[in-house]
């Protein structure tokens, strides 16, 4: 574990320092639709260790999330291909399957928009006729299925998955426990970047509000 630790130590610096170094290029989103909970971010415990709570507007905290996410993820990938035989045929199959697909709208995207919510939340009574995470899946639908397991092999996988689970919640909790030493650096971004941004936005805001008023004073 000490030279993953170290390596993880890295690399979460690094993730952190990318982050810092976009910062200054985020926007607040100019258009106000309704957007899907992103289930990467909410009640994440990468950003209650970065200290980025729910007052940090998503676009920052999702940018931070899914670097860190990243980072865990190239772990357990390479745990993988070292300890778990059937798991990792398994994905390099799945690997397979999803080159085969012609329509893959999350792939290849920069990390502020990866793993953000594809399509806005439908309204009641007014489905899309066609939404980006749909024809995604009627790309996935195309490809045939997998040949089946055996019980015994679908045990060894069913073993082998639950072990990269644990591997994964230990990296995951290893992070956290990196990224606490981080915060402050992280506070001082958002504090210069961000805060000021958000600032102006409520003062615009109770501006428009007040305005009726000031015609009858
Ligand atoms: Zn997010």
């Amino acid at each position: 574990m000490d030279h993953v630790e170290r390596s993880l130590e890295g690399q979460v610096a690094q993730a952190v320092d990318a982050w810092l170094r976009w910062l200054p290029r985020w926007e607040p989103a100019t258009h106000r639709g309704r957007v899907a909970v992103c289930r990467r971010c909410l009640g994440s415990p990468v950003l209650s260790a970065a200290g980025l709570g729910t007052d940090v507007p998503h676009g920052v905290a999702h940018g931070l999330s899914t670097r860190i996410k990243t980072i865990v993820d190239h772990a357990v990938a390479e745990y993988t291909s070292r300890n778990l035989p059937m798991l990792q045929g398994e994905l390099d199959q799945q690997t397979e399957r999803n080159r085969a697909r012609s329509y893959r709208p999350t792939e290849g995207l920069d990390p502020e928009f990866e793993g953000m919510p594809l399509d806005p939340e439908p309204q009641p009574g007014a489905p899309f006729l066609f939404t980006l995470g749909g024809m995604a899946d009627e790309a996935a639908a195309v490809v045939p299925p997998l040949p089946p397991l055996s019980d015994e092999a679908k045990a060894a996988l069913r073993q082998e998955v639950g072990l990269a689970d644990e591997y994964a919640n230990m990296i995951g909790r290893e992070v956290c426990t990196i990224l606490l030493g981080h915060r402050l650096r992280i506070q001082a971004g958002v504090s210069e970047f961000v805060e000021p941004q958000v600032t102006a936005l409520l003062d615009e805001l109770t501006r428009s509000l007040d305005s009726p008023f000031d015609a009858t004073e």
